[in-house]
């Protein structure tokens, strides 16, 4: 496929919360940046001029009867070094899962030439199921985490990428901690001029993040010093935040106040930054964080394994606190956004219904806690994108061109698409309910073609 500067046919975005819009036979016109400049419909006075110009040109790509165009996946939470692990030992506890498989895998990234074997693959795998933009946490390791900006800059995925800082030798095995607390400083200082001198990253489509793992791995000091760094090198921050019982207790006996409380002390809530899980924050913390303009990367996947309860998804949105989805490679075990959205409709559910049949129903569950396809589509993209504060997510003028064309031609066996209908809202939720990598056709990223299947 050329690439194409102009798109014609069906799209669907959520352009607010629980929102859906469906725009049939309408054009989308790109400039050389990949910006949206126009969108139009067949009704509008331009439309004919437009469309016939951009079909002249040879720069059209138009979706079919049984296809639609949607907005890239956003994916807020990946561990990149964790991708050779995938499914694997997710019938440990955390702890285990964490000290017997996870750090020592992270630890061998010391040697770069496994990233440069392991990185290619991830993304171009994330780009494959529809992730145009992911934000990596990457090891404690220089070269290894410049070689995953590197990768994604090749590969034309958009990526915030963030070397690990781990400091506190209390928490944090011998063979797999930073140095030194001056060490984990100066190589994130280091890491981000790295990132922002990249060269062909001229669009910025790849980003430095400062990343502390989370409170419990990082000693008061480079919890400060990363603050710091962040607001003086105006970059954001991800971390883990109220994960599950232990991590929160750890921080309330360290700190004395909740995980968010403490994070937004230390400096670490910047504008567009990422908070991941968040599963025992409190109505108070979602207001720390609405007014520091942080948002959750909501991983209902593996919080399923490893976070000891159901995030409250609905209460989250309803507080107004910025809301995406994560992945959680390889605590989740899919590296489909589209998996994870059908799975937080199904714990958004479960929550609301409640799981113990011993319970009586009218006390099982806690009620208005559902989610539908059109917040988990909201969630998956513009959500994701409100978290990050930058213009993608929706098809509108002005945002970045970051879209996939979904196919269902692909799926010939799939009797679900061959007889229903193939238009109105039916045909989006049963998109999102059974899109898989082999139904998405090609993928944008700022209007440049980043994977065709
Ligand atoms: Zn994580």
């Amino acid at each position: 496929m050329a690439e194409a500067t102009a798109f014609y046919g069906r799209f669907a975005h959520t352009p607010s919360r629980g929102a859906l819009e469906i725009l049939d036979d309408t054009l989308l016109i790109i400039d050389s940046k990949g910006t949206i400049t126009d969108v139009l419909s067949d009704s509008d006075v331009d439309f004919q001029k437009a469309f016939d110009q951009a079909r002249a040109s040879g720069e059209l790509c138009q979706s079919g009867e049984k296809s639609l165009f949607l907005p890239g996946m956003v994916d807020l939470h990946v561990h990149a070094p964790q991708w050779p692990q995938l499914g694997r030992a997710l019938h440990l506890p955390l702890d285990e899962w964490l000290n017997a498989y996870t750090f020592p895998l992270e630890a061998q990234f010391r040697n770069a030439d496994l990233a440069r074997s392991v990185y290619p693959d991830l993304v171009s795998t994330l780009l494959a199921n529809g992730t145009t933009t992911a934000v990596y946490f990457s090891t404690i390791h220089m070269e290894a985490s410049q070689v995953l900006a590197e990768v994604c800059r090749d590969a034309g995925q958009r990526a915030f990428v963030g070397k690990v800082v781990m400091d506190d030798p209390d928490q944090c095995p011998d063979y797999y901690r930073d140095s030194s607390t001056r060490q984990a400083i100066d190589e994130t200082q280091g890491f981000i001029e790295f990132v922002r001198n990249l060269s062909g990253n001229d669009t910025d489509l790849v980003q430095p993040i400062v990343t502390p793992r989370f409170i419990p791995s990082c000693s008061h000091t480079a919890l400060l010093e990363l603050g710091r760094v962040a607001d003086q090198m105006d970059c954001r921050v991800q971390t883990h935040c109220s994960e599950g019982d232990w991590e929160h207790q750890f921080v309330y006996e360290r700190y004395g106040q909740s995980d968010t409380a403490a994070l937004a002390e230390l400096g670490l809530l910047q504008r567009g930054s990422v908070l991941a899980h968040c599963n025992f924050v409190s109505p108070t913390d979602m207001e720390i964080m609405k007014s520091a303009l942080t948002g959750i990367a909501h991983c209902p996947i593996s919080n399923a394994y490893f976070a000891n309860s159901v995030f409250p998804l609905r209460r989250a949105l309803d507080i107004g606190v910025s809301v995406g989805m994560g992945t959680d490679i390889s605590g989740g075990p899919s590296p489909s956004i589209f998996e994870n959205a059908r799975f937080a409709i199904a714990a958004s559910r479960m929550l609301e219904e409640g799981v113990d049949p011993e319970i009586a129903s009218a006390s099982r569950g806690h009620p208005d806690s559902r989610i539908d396809f059109r917040e988990a589509l909201w969630v998956a993209t513009a959500g994701g994108a409100e978290v990050l504060d930058i213009p993608v997510g929706k098809f509108e003028k002005g945002r970045h061109f970051d879209a996939i064309l979904v196919d269902h031609h692909a799926a010939t066996d799939r009797a679900a698409f061959s007889n229903s209908t193939t238009s109105g809202e039916d045909f989006v939720q049963q998109t999102i309910y059974n899109v898989s990598q082999s139904d998405i056709r090609s993928v944008w990223v700022n209007g440049r073609l980043a994977c065709n299947a």
